[in-house]
């Protein structure tokens, strides 16, 4: 029975271009819940050192930038959020090829991670939510009421991210970036990229996203 003094968490975890923003927003759409995309917070810690030309390696000159980071993830119209950082809208800078290879380095530092867990987890204090992310049922919502893992094979992910393009990169190139960034972010010390032990595994390589859909709100109609 759930627990009316607690929002209800979903997790979705997995690789780079498995289809998680997808589904997960639908899933929020259709579950009538806030859906956060926790990648973008990676993504806006990136952009932040990037604007600064920091020093990352630099643990104190990190330490001062993430302490001065002040991030907000505001709906806009669709039920989409966006994200500001210190009040500026940066979210149509986050998702450069430079951005997305820097964010995935500078997850793997300890500092960076424990300045997100904290506002990931008060989120999810206000409204029920979909979180979607790498770390999620490990790591940031150990306690959450449903825990899915979406994969698919690697040529399936690259082909996907190849339609979403306009043809800047090859097919080619961007397999080799997804398995890069995989690779990163499954071997990384802290938190890495790997499915929580009690989570539902989804193999999307032959289902489209309205099938995956359907297939975590069947198991969460059942459970
Ligand atoms: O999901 P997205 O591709 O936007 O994430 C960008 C990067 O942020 C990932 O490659 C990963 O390194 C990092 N990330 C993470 N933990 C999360 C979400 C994203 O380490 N929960």
């Amino acid at each position: 029975m759930k627990n009316i003094n607690k929002t209800r968490i979903i997790t979705i975890d997995g690789p780079a271009g498995a289809g998680k923003t997808t589904v997960s927003r639908e899933l929020a759409s259709r579950l009538g819940c806030v859906y956060v995309d926790t990648g973008s917070l990676y993504r806006g810690v990136a952009y932040e050192v990037y604007r600064c030309n920091l020093n990352w390696h630099d643990d104190a000159e990190l330490d001062t930038l993430l302490s001065s980071i002040s991030f907000e993830l505001k709906l806009h119209h669709g039920g989409l959020y966006r994200l500001f950082s210190s009040g500026q809208d940066i979210t149509d800078y986050i998702r450069t090829p430079e951005i997305t290879m820097l964010s995935s380095d500078l997850s793997a530092k300890a500092a960076v991670r424990q300045a997100l867990l904290g506002f990931q987890r008060e989120i999810a204090k206000i409204s029920d939510a979909i979180f979607e992310g790498r770390d999620m049922g490990t790591v940031v919502f150990p306690d959450a009421d449903y825990k899915f893992f979406l994969s698919a094979d690697l040529n399936t992910r690259a082909l996907r991210r190849y339609s979403e393009m306009n043809g800047s990169k090859t097919l080619d190139e961007i397999k080799q970036a997804i398995e890069l960034r995989d690779n990163s972010d499954s071997s990384r010390e802290i938190a890495p990229l790997k499915p929580a032990e009690d989570a539902i595994m989804v193999d999307s390589t032959n289902l489209n996203h309205g099938e995956v859909v359907d297939k975590i709100l069947s198991y969460i109609n059942q459970n």
